[in-house]
């Protein structure tokens, strides 16, 4: 089969096929093959490796990932890209194609059946309109993970990677950082992809911690502090923590342990590290 990565047979594809895009599957196609090579050396495949791709669309990248994988799993949401995966992937006998929505498959049990329970690598050029949801499934569902390479709005691969004091730091920088390293490898440009996005897209990879950075005694808890900060962006940490029912916390036990670990009183949210919600999340739970 030819190589998608070249836009003419991209295009030769969807006309013989008369494919209709679908916008709410979030459906953009990469045309641009030096993108194509740049995400399968950022994601350090190996021929040891199986690989979790979300969104195969019409192969392209699911093509570079069968070469360089022992085998790859490719979850589409669209059952009109079936019989074209189909004449695209046929080539290979290392790919399985699932119809299926990638946020309501047991990926926990999809790694133990196709990989024994070793740990996965994900490679993905995700749809946009639930980029978070996957990323968060993927860290919380428990499946055995070595790294996400993705790509993804280049905003959120910025909110991704940054740290306390800046516009975009926010509860997915904090989750993120809790189960991995995120590294920005390439920026890529509307011109890429057809159709073409509104917006600039960046690749990303999360290489997962063996053990995250901060000892915390309940994790979900500390992501619910997160959250409750970041929802009440502009107030103080105390005020926000203390106005969120779900917490059951006073404004004075907050500031009490804000004071504690050294801190105002009126600090916000924004301003913490990952180690001092850690810090924060155990104290509270101290009675
Ligand atoms: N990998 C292809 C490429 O790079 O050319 C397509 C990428 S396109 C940005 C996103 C793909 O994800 C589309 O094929 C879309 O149909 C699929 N998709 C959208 N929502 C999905 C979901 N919930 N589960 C699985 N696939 C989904």
């Amino acid at each position: 089969m030819a190589n998608l990565g070249i836009p003419r047979n991209t295009i030769e594809v969807l006309q013989k096929y008369n494919f209709n895009f679908q916008k709410k599957f979030g459906q953009n196609f990469l045309i641009d093959t030096s993108v194509l090579e740049r995400i399968i050396s950022a994601a350090q495949i190996t021929k040891e490796d199986m690989v979790l791709e979300i969104g195969p669309g019409i192969g392209t990248m699911t093509q570079y990932l069968a070469e360089a994988a022992g085998s790859v799993v490719a979850v589409e949401i669209d059952k009109n890209l079936i019989p074209i995966l189909e004449e695209t992937l046929s080539a290979y006998t290392n790919v399985t194609v699932i119809n299926e929505d990638v946020l309501k498959l047991d990926l926990r049990q999809l790694a133990e059946e196709k990989n024994g329970g070793k740990p996965i690598k994900v490679v993905a050029n995700l749809p946009y309109y639930i980029t978070t949801p996957i990323i968060m499934n993927l860290f919380e569902s428990g499946v055995p993970l070595n790294s996400i390479t993705i790509m993804v709005q280049k905003e959120v691969a910025e909110r991704m990677q940054v740290g306390p004091g800046t516009k975009d730091y926010g509860a997915l920088s904090l989750a993120v950082q809790y189960y991995a390293k995120p590294e920005i490898v390439a920026n890529v440009p509307p011109n890429c992809f057809i159709p073409r996005p509104s917006v600039g897209s960046a690749v990303i990879r999360l290489t997962r911690h063996e053990k995250p950075p901060v000892e915390v005694k309940d994790a979900q808890y500390m992501f619910s502090l997160i959250r409750a900060s970041f929802n009440q962006r502009r107030k103080t940490l105390a005020n926000g923590l203390s106005n969120a029912p779900e917490l059951g916390l006073s404004r004075d036990r907050v500031t009490e342990v804000l004071e504690n670990m050294g801190l105002s009183a009126t600090i916000r949210g924004e301003a913490l590290t990952l180690e001092q919600f850690a810090e924060l999340s155990n104290r509270l739970l101290t009675k």
